[in-house]
Parts: C-alpha cells; structure tokens; sequence
C-alpha cells in the first residue's frame, strides 16, 4: 500500500514538474510575439460586440442556497408614459410604434477603458491609463498560445460529464486568463464526491487540478459555493455552469436516434437563472466589500460585477451593480465560445469571446464603468436594492464573506395547541408591534 502511494505521489511531482516547465516556456514568449493574435481577438471582440440589456427582478425569496434560490426576473422595459411594463402586456402595435423601449449597452462601452489600454498597448503607444501591464498580459502569452491549449480545450466538446467539463475549463481556459502569482490562480468547489486529481484532457497534459472551498454569501440573501472561483491580481471572480444538463431525443427521417444537446435552453431555463442572480447578486455585494476593506488598493471601487454562466459550448454574463442597482444580462442568445461547431475536431476557439471573458475575469483591473448619461438611464432598473431596507442592505454588505459553513435554511413546523387560542392584542390601538 505505502509502495502504492509513493509511487503515485512521485508520479504527481513529475507531472508538476513537467507542467511547471511547460507553463515556464510559455512565459518566456514575448508580448510582441502575440501581438497578432491580440489583433485578431481585439477585431473579433469589436465586431461581435456583446449588447446589455437591464432586468428587473420582479420576485425573490432571500437565505436560501444559490440552487435552492427562486428568483423571478423580466425584461426592464418603459412607456412613452414613464410606467415600467411586464413583457406580456406589451402589444406589438405598441412595439412597432416605439410606444415601449427599453435601453441597451455595448460590452465595449462599458470596457472601453480595457480596449483603449490595450489597443494603445498593442500599438506601443504612450499608455497613460496603465490598467492594462504587463502581469495581467500574461492571458496574452497563456492563452494564444493557444494551439496547446485549444486542442486540450476541445475534449469538453466530447463529454456530457458536468465535473469534467468543469475542469478543463477551469484549467485549459479560466486560469489561462488571469496573471500568474503565487498560489493558486483557480479553484474548483470541493463538494462534489468526484475529484480529477489530474486534468482528464485528452492530450494528457498532467497538470494538477486544484480543489477548495468557494463558499460565499449570507443567510441574509443567498449563499453557496460557485462552480469555479479564478483569482486575478488582487480580487476573484465566481463562475457557474448549469445544471442537469439534459438530452433531448430525435428521431429524425432515417429513424435514427440523435441527440441534440439544447446548451442555449439550458442556460435560460427559470432554476439555473435563479442560481445565477442570486450568485451575480451575492457576489457583487462580496467584491463591494472586499474592495471597501482594501481602501489603498481600490481608491476607485468599481460596482458593476460580472458572474459568468458557462457551459461547453457558450456563456452568459450577469452583471449587478449594488450601488446603482442595476442587473444586466447579455441579449439575445448566449455568447459562443467556439467556431466551426459542426465539425467538434476542426472546432476552434472564438478569440473575441476570449479577450471579453479576459476583460470580465479582470474586472477590478481593468475597471468596466457607466457613463453619467448610462447610468441616469439603468440606475435603479432592477428594484432589488430599494425593495430592502436600509438597514439589511448595510448587515447584508457586512455579512457576505466567504466562509465554509452556512447555515441552511429550513422551513419549521411549530404544532398547534389542541387547545384553541387566542390572538393577543399588543395594545389598545391595534398597532403591529414588530417581530425583530
Ligand atoms: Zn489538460
């Protein structure tokens, strides 16, 4: 037995070490050798920019876990009049006419401090904004180099295995995204029973697949462990995939069964939203705090906080922002993450959707921000925040943290007394008298 764990434990430090000289050569490649590949990625990005549309949470139950969570949301949208309107009201007639609207906002305007440094950057021009340096550039030299990683990547394109698909994407994508620093870069939630203790890519690469625990949130609003937690330089990001990823069968002319995976349905459908407002909701108030307890750090807090919901294929991105209280969500269908689907082989990855999760995993970096002219337009589209009170909002922004344990949420049964009871006036006015 102890032959057999050490010769598996020496195993484990050759791969480690195998991989640290891999990730050692990559880091020697030169901004200027990847200054094509930003190009291509930056012209992708423009020319599918993404479109943000503001969400009104409509309904919510608060202290249950982000799976567990039940969160009613809709399209913000407004009359000529002023008055907010439900989606299923609306008449096409009233559409046609311009009589109900609602307002979007491009992925490059909201970074355009990102694509300016980093244009100005590629360009090897003066950069006065200096968001953009040479550390958080490392995705430039991990990720385009991306013939490695892309062939390892593509493994998710042959499995229907959540825990795997976690995986490579944590390694072969998200950590591949975030300036290398000592200590972790990644870590997947360690409450699942089944462990990769290496990556299960079919190329083999060895690397090391890292485990911890992602809790977040509070009882006070939702709480859970994302799927994936990324740490760039100086703060984290939360990463979801969705659940019960469901095949549908079709028989099709010939009779033959195939299997069509509906990735965009799954993305949408009301359980998996929920867990993704209420985990883009929690995280952002957890990344307000972070930077609030950090003043000499963020001197310029930054309040509109991506969550990315992912699957093999394509990607959502929510953003809250607890300040203003707005909730964004990309419109139309999710993001592809990949070109030339048809053939999974030959599939390769959509460097514009790259540098945009690149952007939205370095959000305290690269500091994504409204105009004065956007904000007096989304500033309280999603009745969230003003639907709490003062109070719970300041003990909900001191109370989410990252912790290990919460405690869950049950309903409780008190019996009644077979004896019949009496409602006891509190006083002679009939006043309610307040529970807390
Ligand atoms: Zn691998």
């Amino acid at each position: 037995m102890s032959s057999l764990l050490k010769g598996s434990t020496s195993r484990l430090l050759s791969y480690i070490k195998l991989n640290w000289i891999k990730k050692s050569t990559y880091r020697n490649c030169s901004f200027l050798a990847c200054r094509g590949y930003i190009e291509e990625a930056l012209e992708q990005a423009k020319s599918n920019d993404i479109d943000f549309v503001p969400y009104r949470i409509r309904g919510y139950v608060l202290g249950n876990k982000f799976s567990n969570a039940n969160v009613d949301i809709e399209q913000y949208l407004e009359d000529v009049d002023g008055c907010v309107r439900d989606p299923s009201s609306v008449t096409k007639m009233e559409l046609e006419n311009g009589n109900v609207f609602t307002s979007s906002l491009k992925f490059s305007a909201l970074y355009h401090k990102a694509f300016e440094s980093l244009e100005r950057k590629y360009k090897n021009e003066e950069n006065k904004l200096e968001f953009i340096n040479d550390e958080i550039l490392q995705f430039a030299i991990e990720s385009f180099v991306r013939e490695h990683h892309e062939r390892c990547l593509r493994s998710v394109l042959e499995t229907n295995e959540e825990r795997k698909i976690t995986v490579l994407l944590a390694n072969h994508l998200f950590s591949r995204l975030v300036a290398t620093t000592p200590g972790n870069t990644y870590f997947i939630t360690n409450d699942h029973f089944k462990k990769f203790e290496l990556c299960p890519c079919a190329d083999q690469c060895g690397d090391k697949i890292w485990y911890g625990n992602s809790g977040i949130g509070s009882e006070l609003l939702w709480y859970g462990k994302p799927d994936i937690m990324v740490f760039p330089l100086g703060g984290s990001c939360s990463i979801v995939l969705p659940k019960e990823k469901k095949k549908e069968m079709y028989i099709d002319e010939e009779k033959r069964l195939i299997e069509v995976k509906k990735e965009s349905k799954l993305l949408r459908g009301h359980t998996n939203v929920s867990q993704f407002v209420s985990q883009t909701v929690t995280f952002s108030f957890y990344q307000k705090g972070f930077q609030l307890r950090k003043p000499e750090s963020f001197p310029q807090i930054v309040t509109m906080i991506p969550t990315i919901a992912i699957s093999d294929k394509c990607f959502d991105v929510y953003m809250y922002d607890t300040e203003n209280d707005i909730l964004l969500r990309n419109d139309g269908d999710p993001i592809p993450l990949w070109n030339n689907l048809d053939n999974p082989c030959d599939a390769t990855l959509n460097m514009g959707a790259v540098l945009q999760l690149w952007m939205l995993i370095n959000h305290l970096s690269v500091q994504p921000n409204l105009s004065p002219l956007e904000l007096e337009k989304f500033s309280l589209t999603c009745g969230f925040a003003s639907s709490l009170t003062h109070e719970r909002l300041s003990r909900i922004e001191k109370e989410v943290t990252m912790r290990t344990k919460f405690l869950d949420h049950e309903i409780k049964e008190i019996k009644a007394p077979k004896s019949s009871f009496k409602r006891k006036l509190i006083n002679s006015n009939n006043q309610h008298q307040s529970c807390q």
